[in-house]
């Protein structure tokens, strides 16, 4: 890595154009972006959950014109009022493609457009073209503390990837990433049986896709982990919490938005958790596998990516 790469901010911010457009799965559309400035984004084949901020623009079509070389950025761009700020949301790298010809980002969006379900980000998705621009804020390549990278399974050598379908672009990205030798599980709940997407997934990781169908979110999921786990769930009702607030639940090994105390390091006593998806059914996994289970907190990372009734800022 050359000097240059260290004295950097280690975040990108860059505008970005839409090169192509997929809608793969009724609840799913691929966006493919392009640009010169992407030519630092991300690290390929270092992704993992890497996530990353999109600016959406405004009702006016046009994004803030922040000096995105400066340093200080994030200060310019809070300081546009929020009508000409556009709209910030949180998103998982799906692919990183990198080569003479350039960078290309691909971001797989969930379409939920029921009305008073959906937010600027969804719908944006929905209707976008070749040609659209947007500003993506993401790790610069090969920085040292590969920003926005949650996955860590330490020493273990099995992991137990969960989540909905939010989390599924990253769930794929972490199975595409990891090493060949990977054993373990995933369990994906999607909105129906035609939303199962394609993963090159390691020989030893079971992947099973989980179709909600009617039901509420996390209703297969959770019953179907807890069953896994053998923590003989079946019997009785699931109830998904719906956390309090509006923060997200984050918890990780390293990291705590409840500030509890972290757990020492390194103890993934073989398995390591991965969960991921809507915040009450995160918080629901996590008081059955750590109050519950006695899983210990050090094993898991859980994190809420959003929360039912709530629109995410930035
Ligand atoms: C680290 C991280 C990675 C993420 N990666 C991805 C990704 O790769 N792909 C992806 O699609 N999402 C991903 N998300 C989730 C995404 O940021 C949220 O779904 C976000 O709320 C979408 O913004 P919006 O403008 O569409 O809706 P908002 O304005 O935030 O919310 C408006 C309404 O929509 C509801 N809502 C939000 N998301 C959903 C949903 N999925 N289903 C049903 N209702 C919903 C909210 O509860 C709210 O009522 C990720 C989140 C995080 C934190």
């Amino acid at each position: 890595m050359s000097a240059d790469t260290l004295e950097k901010s280690p975040f990108v911010l860059a505008l970005a154009e839409v090169r192509r457009v997929q809608q793969i799965s009724p609840s799913f559309v691929r966006v493919t972006f392009g640009g010169v400035e992407l030519d630092e984004f991300g690290t390929p084949g270092d992704v993992f959950d890497t996530r990353i901020k999109i600016v959406f623009p405004p009702a006016s079509g046009v994004l803030p014109a922040i000096d995105r070389g400066a340093d200080d950025w994030w200060s310019a761009y809070l300081a546009f009022p929020e009508s000409e700020r556009g709209s910030m949301r949180t998103y998982s790298i799906r692919e990183l493609k990198a080569d003479a010809a350039g960078t290309e980002v691909v971001v797989d969006f969930v379409l939920h457009l029921a009305p008073g379900l959906t937010g600027p980000a969804s719908l944006w998705a929905s209707r976008a073209e070749p040609g659209d621009a947007v500003l993506l804020v993401g790790p610069r390549r090969g920085r040292p503390e590969r920003g926005g990278i949650e996955y860590a399974p330490g020493t273990a050598s099995r992991v137990c990837l969960v989540g909905d379908e939010t989390a599924a672009p990253a769930i794929a990205r972490i199975l595409e990433d990891a090493p060949r030798s990977l054993r373990g599980v995933a369990f994906i709940e999607v909105p129906s049986a035609v939303d199962v997407l394609s993963i090159d997934a390691p020989a030893g990781v079971d992947v099973h896709w989980l179709p909600r169908g009617d039901a509420a979110h996390g209703l297969r999921l959770i019953p179907t982990v807890l069953d896994h786990l053998g923590s003989g769930s079946s019997g009785g009702e699931i109830v998904v919490q719906d956390a309090e607030g509006e923060d997200l639940v984050w918890e990780t090994p390293v990291y705590s938005g409840l500030g509890e105390e972290l757990a020492s390091e390194g103890s993934h006593d073989d398995r390591y958790f991965w969960i991921a998806g809507e915040s009450g059914v995160v918080t629901t996994l996590r008081r059955h596998l750590v109050k519950g289970m006695g899983i210990d907190r050090a094993q898991v990372a859980f994190m809420g990516y959003w929360r039912r009734g709530v629109a995410m800022r930035g």
